[in-house]
């Protein structure tokens, strides 16, 4: 009863039961494809928004580079007219790399490509290469002149190993090239002043060359991990140059991420929990499966309790009744639910009576060892009920009632009743028996002092009659009579003693030795009256409970009387047939003479005390035969026999069958 496993009876799981974890897993699903489909749209517009930033730096760099060109210019077209005025240049030189912070250093050149003045001044070649074809911005110096446009350098590293290119714009004197203006134009400081910040807390921005070498770069913060680039060309007015712009690890991506596992976790711990949710249901149920059946064993064992159970609260109000209960008093449970006192199911006589006790138990008085009770059935009948009363105690250990168990006890009592009686029909019996024997005894052994007495009384009568004695000659007469009558009261008092004896005593006793004492008694009775006693033993031995003396006095009587009968008949013919036998659980005893039998009107008396059809019968050995024998729970019974004569059978039980 107290299992945990799940018991097989268990319902089947159900398809809807393994809905909840399929919804879960599509849910799950669900978020994982809007997941990734937000972090595609988010790639994607990161990537355009990078295009677009991309383009407006490369813009905003060519506008400014553009500007500069146009300065250059300018400043060319102004120097070539005030015939390379010196002071020109320094001044508009400085007002130009302090408006244009990109611009390191103005230089102008011979057409030859000698340095001829610089600002801010310088010791040597600020480039480091002396002019020709070996120095890097010598291609743009020659395609200036060549050309009389403004030409681009390719970047280089110059004398401070900065990172430079430079715009070359020839001066022209009346048409005559004169020089060539140069402005060394810092990659460092372009990206610096050119590309601004916002820009850089979100990319990446490098300048590189033609080969892919990195000339420059302007950053926020570190990057942690590169992420998607673009690459847009510087050209013109840069020669060869490109913009490249790398995202930086976003933290959307660290949102998103975090986002992501967050979901997986909760959708985990969404199934765990399901799990145990449904473990737990599940032992729940099994838990629910066995308390049904236990409440199920216990109603079984309830309803098939022949023992009445009845529950009533501390106000007496029945609160339970079970159907051996209900099947006593003829109410039905729903009858009797409910109910306070007067109870139907009490006797209406005994009214007063029933409600003392009713009080007592209330008052947890009740006998500890029951009580003996009438309770009345629908049908009227009164019937005795003991009762035990017990206190109702709840779980909580509170005391909530009494509960009683009501046995019917009117067979037990009508049992009792009639043991009583039969006691004191025993009683009665013993003491008819004792009569009986006393009786007969008394008539036996009383009679030789009693004639004797009468002889001696008559002796004396005739003496005094004829006159002629002396009171000398009446004393021995006188003297023995007294001694008789002394014998007579003697005679009384031994009857007396063995009367008191003479209880009955049941033990193991042997029928064959009944029968063997018996008949040694009846010997010399039946030699006297020429009857031949013949002892029939259908079984050797037949032990019954009983007391020998008394089963004796039976077979006695019973032998006494045939021989008696028989008297009559020719000599031949006097037999008396004893049998003992055995049929089923009862030993059995038949006396059979071949006497006169017994006529039908004599039959029905036969058994009736101090019946008697003998001029000195006492008429009361057949009834004291048939006491003794019901006595010992055996039946004694007579029968005519066919061919004449009388048989009488008694039959006991035998011992291993009682
Ligand atoms: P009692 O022998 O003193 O008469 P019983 O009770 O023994 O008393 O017998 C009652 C009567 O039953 C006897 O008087 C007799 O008439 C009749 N009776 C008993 N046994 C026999 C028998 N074997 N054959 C014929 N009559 C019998």
């Amino acid at each position: 009863m107290t299992k945990t496993a799940v018991p097989n009876g268990l319902p089947s799981r159900p398809a809807f039961q393994a809905m909840p974890a399929v919804a879960m897993v599509l849910v799950v699903m669900l978020l994982g494809v809007l997941l990734w489909l937000l972090h595609r749209s988010d790639v994607e517009e990161e990537r355009l928004t990078l295009i677009k930033d991309i383009l407006w730096v490369e813009q905003n760099i060519h506008f400014h580079l553009t500007s500069d060109e146009e300065k250059l210019a300018q400043l060319a077209a102004d120097l070539g007219r005030r015939s390379l005025s010196l002071e020109l240049f320094e001044n508009a030189g400085h007002a130009l790399i302090a408006n244009n912070p990109e611009i390191q250093r103005l230089t102008l050149r011979g057409d030859d490509g000698v340095l001829s003045v610089a600002v801010p001044p310088v010791q040597g070649e600020p480039s480091g290469f002396v002019p020709g074809e070996q120095a890097p911005w010598w291609p743009a110096f020659q395609l200036a002149r060549s050309t009389g446009r403004v030409s681009w350098s390719q970047a280089y590293a110059n004398a401070n190993n900065g990172m430079v290119f430079e715009a070359m714009v020839p001066v022209y004197q009346d048409h005559d090239l004169v020089a060539v203006l140069s402005a060394e134009i810092s990659v460092d400081s372009m990206l610096t002043h050119h590309v601004p910040w916002w820009v850089a807390e979100k990319y990446k921005i490098e300048v590189i060359d033609q080969g892919g070498t990195v000339l420059g770069a302007k950053t926020g913060v570190q990057l942690t991990e590169p992420g998607a680039s673009h690459q847009v060309r510087l050209e013109p007015p840069g020669q060869g140059l490109s913009v490249v712009a790398t995202i930086y690890a976003s933290e959307g991506k660290l949102v998103r991420n975090v986002l992501a596992a967050a979901i997986f976790i909760l959708a985990l711990l969404a199934l765990s929990s399901l799990g145990l949710v449904r473990r737990h249901l599940r032992r729940r149920l099994a838990a629910e499966l066995a308390l049904s059946q236990e409440h199920a064993f216990r109603k079984a064992m309830e309803d098939s309790l022949t023992v009445g159970m009845r529950a009533r609260d501390l106000d007496g109000r029945v609160t339970y009744v079970n159907p051996a209960f209900c099947h006593m008093v003829g109410w039905q449970a729903d009858e009797l639910v409910g109910r306070v006192p007067p109870m139907p199911y009490w006797v209406p006589e005994l009214l007063e009576d029933t409600l003392r006790m009713h009080h007592k138990v209330l008052a947890g008085n009740a006998p500890r060892d029951g009580f003996e009770i009438q309770f009345r059935r629908q049908n009227g009948e009164t019937f005795w009920a003991l009762v035990y009363e017990a206190p109702l105690i709840d779980a909580q250990g509170q005391h909530t009632g009494w509960m009683a168990s009501v046995v019917d006890i009117t067979e037990r009592k009508a049992a009792e009743e009639m043991a009583h009686q039969q006691q004191e029909k025993l009683q009665r019996t013993s003491r008819l028996i004792t009569m009986g024997e006393m009786a007969s005894t008394l008539a036996h052994e009383l009679n030789q002092p009693l004639s004797a007495i009468a002889s001696y009384a008559t002796g004396c009568l005739n003496r005094l009659g004829a006159d002629n004695f002396t009171p000398e000659e009446l004393r021995p007469p006188l003297s023995k009579l007294v001694t008789q009558a002394q014998r007579a009261g003697q005679i009384i008092r031994r009857v007396h003693d063995f009367v008191r004896k003479s209880e009955p005593r049941l033990q193991v006793c042997s029928l064959r030795q009944v029968l063997a004492d018996a008949l040694s008694f009846v010997d010399p009775d039946a030699r006297k009256h020429g009857v031949a006693v013949v002892l029939d033993k259908q079984v050797s031995e037949a032990l019954v409970d009983g007391d020998h003396v008394m089963l004796e006095q039976v077979v006695l009587n019973l032998t006494r009387n045939g021989v008696e009968a028989m008297s009559g008949l020719p000599p031949r013919s006097r037999r008396l047939e004893v049998t003992l036998s055995a049929e089923g659980d009862s030993a059995r005893v038949t006396i059979r003479d071949h006497g006169p039998g017994i006529a039908p009107e004599v039959r029905e008396n036969l058994f009736q005390p101090f019946f008697t059809t003998k001029a000195e019968g006492m008429g009361m050995g057949l009834n004291i035969c048939r006491s003794i024998i019901e006595f010992h729970r055996g039946r004694l019974w007579f029968e005519p026999h066919p061919d004449g004569g009388s048989v009488f059978i008694f039959s006991l039980p035998l011992r291993s069958a009682a």
